[in-house]
């Protein structure tokens, strides 16, 4: 008993040992691949935090482009209202309406330029639209006047580029991925604002209806050859030329309508200020024309930045997606282990437990509930099916071993005890008599039995055999032993609380043996009688007991058999004669 419980203790330790290392296991595997994402993690977030500062930094370069496009814009409406001609009243609500577009993409900008680059841009934009105002308060303005308000107009242009520079020249130089795409967003910025300048080398001309001066034409020659270097720069990014893509098709219609239309038309009127100024245009019309061919060279300006804006975009919101499949990826993993692990456990771990705890259990002989409350899985078949097959056989064995137990301790004839098991049985008792109880030990040999079956025959020698067995049998109690010892002679080991019921016990026997009727084979009545040696156990060994009661035994049927001797005290000294006396029958 002591053992099963330490095999249980044991069993359960393991148990506890096998099941921790898997968690213990599974732990480890769900820190690595958290380390793993951890690490992806990290880099995605860099991308991440790096794209948006990117999208930042190009809204802000965004910001200060369009707040310089506001001002280059500022131009034509100026132009217009210099020259005094009929559209007038249009040109001056234009011109308050681009001026106040200015002056809000200023104030947007008041939070992240520097002050003092933002005031001379502001101060040099306030002396221009001074100018301009001056100019336009008799017009038509003389031809100085215009190209001062001109000149003004373009110096607070210049004033604010270096707000441009200020933002653009850091991405420039320390961030190599936004280097090309902020260059060419610059060169787009300045193209477009010389092409406007081209323009206005004109409207002084123009306005004072004579020719152009040779400072002007300098500067037209200038604006040409820069407008063109900015083109073919702009032609080596393959983003904003690439045949079939938007931003190519919008790059084809500015350059239908600005190399097509509006530099040819400016170039005509220079030339005709060269030859006089006989001029076949304008200062209005020229400038509302001049302005509709850079309409969709803006388009595409505008569009270019979109595009790039868009792309860094899209890159921050990958590096968000990246980030999301990453931390979901991690949450299936863990899910995954600690599923698969409990999978483990319940379908494997834990029925080869419970099948290793049976078979301990059978090799213990002890009761085990087949079949197991965990079976696990398919792959665990063919063990559960070799522990129920054991449990077969093991009970098997333990029938024939029983059957085999039975058969070695009993009398094949009368099915009592046989002499070896009422000396293995009996021999204990004789030392282990409970308290108040004395052990008791009657011997008894049926009379004359050979004559029983001379007489009657072997058969019925048998019969009478058994009737004795059955009769002895009936009157002990479940806790005594009865054995046939010998042919006709039987053996009755008792425990009582004193002699005198044993021997009262040896007298109901003596005549229930008496009263039988036993009929032999062929019919005949056959009387049985049977003699009776009683002794006590006290103080004595397994022998010294039997010879005791022998002696009374013997002593029974010297005196006439059909009676009980009880042993005398002191037979035990045997072999000096024995001394016993009869008791009535
Ligand atoms: P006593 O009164 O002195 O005991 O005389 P007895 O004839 O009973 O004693 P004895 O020892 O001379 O005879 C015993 C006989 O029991 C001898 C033997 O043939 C017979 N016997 C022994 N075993 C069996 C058995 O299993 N069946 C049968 N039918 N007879 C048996
Ligand atoms: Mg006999
Ligand atoms: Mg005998």
């Amino acid at each position: 008993m002591a053992t099963s419980v330490q095999t249980g203790k044991r069993q359960a330790l393991r148990s506890l040992w096998i099941g921790g290392r898997l968690w213990i296991g599974a732990v480890v595997a769900v820190l690595l691949s958290a380390t793993m994402a951890g690490i992806i993690l990290a880099h995605v977030s860099r991308l991440f935090l790096h794209a948006r500062h990117d999208v930042a930094t190009l809204e802000q370069l965004r910001l200060v482009l369009d707040t310089a496009n506001r001002i280059s814009a500022e131009r034509a409406p100026s132009n217009v209202l210099m020259s005094g001609g009929p559209g007038l009243p249009s040109a001056r609500d234009r011109l308050r309406a681009a001026r106040a577009q200015t002056d809000q993409a200023l104030a947007r900008g008041a939070a992240i330029v520097p002050a003092a680059l933002l005031q001379d841009a502001v101060r040099h934009l306030a002396r221009a639209r001074a100018l301009v105002d001056q100019a336009a308060s008799q017009p038509p303005a003389g031809y100085g006047a215009v190209q001062n308000a001109v000149d003004a107009l373009f110096a607070a242009y210049d004033a604010y580029r270096a707000v441009v520079l200020w933002r653009a020249a850091p991405l420039i130089r320390f961030d190599p991925e936004l280097a090309g795409p902020v260059q060419h967003a610059l060169i787009l910025c300045f193209l477009r604002d010389d092409a406007g300048r081209l323009g206005s080398t004109i409207i002084a001309p123009l306005v004072a209806h004579a020719p152009i001066s040779s400072s002007n034409i300098a500067a037209g020659d200038r604006l040409s050859g820069r407008i063109a270097m900015q083109w073919q720069l702009l032609a080596l990014d393959p983003d904003l030329t690439d045949g079939g893509s938007r931003l190519a098709a919008l790059r084809a219609e500015a350059e239908t309508a600005y190399f097509g239309d509006g530099q040819p038309l400016v170039a005509g009127l220079i030339a005709e200020g060269r030859h006089g100024g006989a001029y076949t245009s304008d200062a209005a019309a020229f400038s509302g024309h001049y302005v509709e061919t850079l309409t969709p060279l803006e388009i595409w300006r505008t569009a270019c930045l979109d595009a790039l804006l868009a792309r860094y975009r899209q890159k921050e919101h990958q590096a968000l997606d990246v980030a999301w499949i990453v931390g979901g990826m991690m949450l299936v993993v863990v899910w995954l282990i600690a599923g698969g692990v409990l999978l483990v456990h319940l379908r494997v771990l834990r029925p080869l437990l419970e099948a290793s705890e049976a078979v301990v259990a059978l090799v213990h002989d002890q009761p085990v509930r087949l079949p197991l409350s965990h079976p696990g899985g398919p792959e665990l078949r063919p063990l559960i099916d070799a522990v129920a097959l054991l449990d077969i056989k093991l009970r098997e064995r333990a029938a024939q071993a029983r059957q085999l137990k039975y058969q070695a301790e009993t009398d094949e004839l009368t099915g009592l005890l046989n002499r070896r098991a009422f000396l293995m049985l009996g021999e204990p008792r004789l030392a282990g008599a409970g308290p108040g109880e004395r052990v008791f030990f009657i011997l008894l040999d049926i009379d004359h039995f050979k004559a029983i079956n001379d007489r009657h025959g072997h058969t019925s020698g048998d019969r009478v055999l058994v009737a004795v067995a059955n009769a002895l049998r009936a009157h002990v109690r479940p806790c005594d032993l009865v054995a046939r010892i010998g042919g006709e002679e039987f053996a009755i080991l008792i425990q009582a609380p004193s002699q005198g019921i044993a021997l009262s016990l040896a007298h109901r026997l003596r005549q229930s043996v008496a009263g039988l009727a036993i009929l032999s084979t062929d019919g005949a009545r056959v009387s049985v009688t049977a003699s009776f040696g009683v002794a006590a156990g006290d103080g004595l060994i397994w022998r010294q007991c039997v010879a005791k009661a022998d002696v009374a035994l013997y002593a029974a049927k010297r005196a006439g058999r059909n009676r009980v001797h009880l042993a005398e005290q002191d037979v035990f000294a045997w072999p000096s004669p024995p001394r016993s006396g009869p008791l009535p029958a």
